[in-house]
């Protein structure tokens, strides 16, 4: 072990175990932990993720004995900045295949080998970095099944140990942390930072793995791991849960679930256009603005279209910064589907709600629904909500957990409560709104604006 000095810089990767970058920053000798806090990717989180964020550095600040040193402004100026600062000759981190990342990185390795520093990349946010898993000819895939079975097949690398006695650098001066602002979601952060994401693994391993491929789709049990966050920030890494998954058909769909993240990162690195373009530049189809637009809007955001499992969703994710993944899909299908409105809108609307807010799975995962992405549902299926309900919330109770005006109706009758005994449609019931729109008229519009693209 030399006595150098390595920068370790943490980006979405905020844990000390299994964190091949910061094994090779020990290796190079003392490590100074260094995140800089960046207004371009602060700006468009919103409250839930930043507030997040931030606590996740006060967890990662804990493991790193209090060494962490945060700073705030153009990554390329400041880490070049703090390299010279603290006389590194190398930078560490793990490597960012995101379309802004990737200019971030290029300009800050520039600004460091101006100085004869280094930035060195070691391990990605993923089980198997973008760009690695091709066709036999050498292509990316454009299809997630024959990319899953190439993904396991290639495999990926066992989980590294936490270095031992790492000689972190105390005292280099951290800049004011910018205001942590207070979390939109109503019921506040879930848990945080890589002490919180190993026992939510350990419980959802020990406890629901077991069932997981047939109660995965079941957002009344809420059987998934909800590490989502965890994984978005890299307190817990992929690799980690894979080497503990063992042989079950539980394990096998929660891996195929991990596949589709990194199934997700690699189009996007692929076509980094597709944040705001179309996938399938073909599917370019009619959506609705104005006035009457923005109310339907309102009423989708506020889950208040009339339609139980689409405003439960919706509820969900304001008062949790979470959504399960089934109504995820429901609730994007409605507003594409059924109020034609663009994909892009709600999907910038999940970004500013989601503490899992990830730019590759939301972009992909809407466009998924909207009909114009990989794999994408082929346009002619349209959701319907109440039939979807009904399956995937038999019992109602999701429904009736969001949406309290319901609680009196029993049963799966909540899915569709203005078509049962009016009896039971009164009381605190009777101020739920009526269906915003007609689903088998919409659903007729919607085919024909597919149909005429
Ligand atoms: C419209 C839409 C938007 C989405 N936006 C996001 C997002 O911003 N961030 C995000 O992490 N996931 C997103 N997803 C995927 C999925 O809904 C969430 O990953 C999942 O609900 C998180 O809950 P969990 O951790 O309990 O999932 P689990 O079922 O326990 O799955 C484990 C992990 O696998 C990954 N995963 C599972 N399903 C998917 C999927 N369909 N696509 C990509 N990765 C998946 C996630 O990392 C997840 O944490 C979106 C899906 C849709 C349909």
């Amino acid at each position: 072990m030399g006595d150098d000095v390595a920068v370790m810089w943490f980006r979405r990767d905020l844990r000390v175990g299994d964190n091949p970058a910061l094994v090779a920053a020990a290796e190079a000798g003392r490590v100074v932990p260094l995140f800089v806090h960046d207004d371009v990717l602060a700006r468009p989180s919103g409250a839930n993720r930043v507030a997040y964020l931030h606590a996740t550095l006060d967890s990662l600040a804990a493991d790193v004995g209090g060494a962490l040193v945060e700073r705030t402004g153009v990554p390329s100026k400041v880490v070049r900045a703090v390299a010279a600062e603290v006389g590194a000759s190398v930078v560490l981190a793990a490597e960012d295949f995101g379309p802004y990342g990737r200019g971030r990185d290029d300009a800050t390795r520039q600004a460091l080998a101006g100085d004869g520093r280094l930035l060195r990349f070691v391990g990605s946010p993923y089980a198997v970095a973008p760009g690695t898993v091709k066709t036999r000819s050498g292509t990316p895939f454009k299809v997630f099944t024959p990319f899953s079975q190439m993904w396991r097949q290639d495999g990926w690398d066992d989980p590294v140990a936490a270095p031992d006695g790492v000689r972190w650098v105390r005292g280099v001066g951290s800049d004011p942390r910018p205001e942590t602002p207070s979390p939109e979601a109503t019921e506040g952060l879930p848990p945080v930072g890589e002490h919180a994401a190993w026992e939510a693994a350990e419980q959802f391993l020990s406890e629901r793995i077991g069932a997981y491929k047939e109660d995965r789709n079941r957002p009344d049990l809420d059987r998934t791991s909800r590490l989502s966050p965890h994984l978005k920030f890299g307190t817990i890494h992929p690799r980690q849960l894979l080497a503990l998954l063992g042989d079950s058909a539980g394990a096998t769909t929660f891996a195929t679930e991990l596949a589709w993240r990194d199934f997700y990162a690699d189009v996007l690195a692929q076509r980094p256009d597709t944040v705001h373009a179309n996938f399938v530049d073909s599917m370019d189809v009619r959506w609705d603005t104005g006035d009457a637009a923005d109310e339907r809007f309102e009423a989708w955001t506020a889950g208040r279209t009339g339609f139980p499992i689409v405003d439960a969703g919706m509820r969900q994710l304001l008062a949790e910064g979470w959504m399960h993944n089934r109504v995820r899909m429901i609730t994007a299908s409605f507003l594409v589907k059924d109020l034609h409105i663009d994909w892009r809108r709600g999907a910038a609307w999940f970004m500013r709600h989601l503490f899992d807010g990830d730019v590759a799975s939301n972009t992909h995962g809407w466009q998924w629904t909207a009909g114009t992405g990989t794999d994408a549902a082929p346009f002619f299926r349209v959701f319907n909500p109440a039939l979807q309900g009904r399956r995937f919330d038999p019992e109602g109770d999701y429904v009736r957990r969001h949406v309290p005006e319901l609680r009196s109706i029993p049963g799966k009758a909540v899915h569709e409560p203005r078509t049962g005994a009016d009896d039971l449609f009164s009381g605190e019931a009777s101020s739920y709104p009526a269906p915003i729109v007609d689903h088998a008229a919409e659903r007729d519009e919607a085919l024909d604006r597919y149909r005429q693209r």
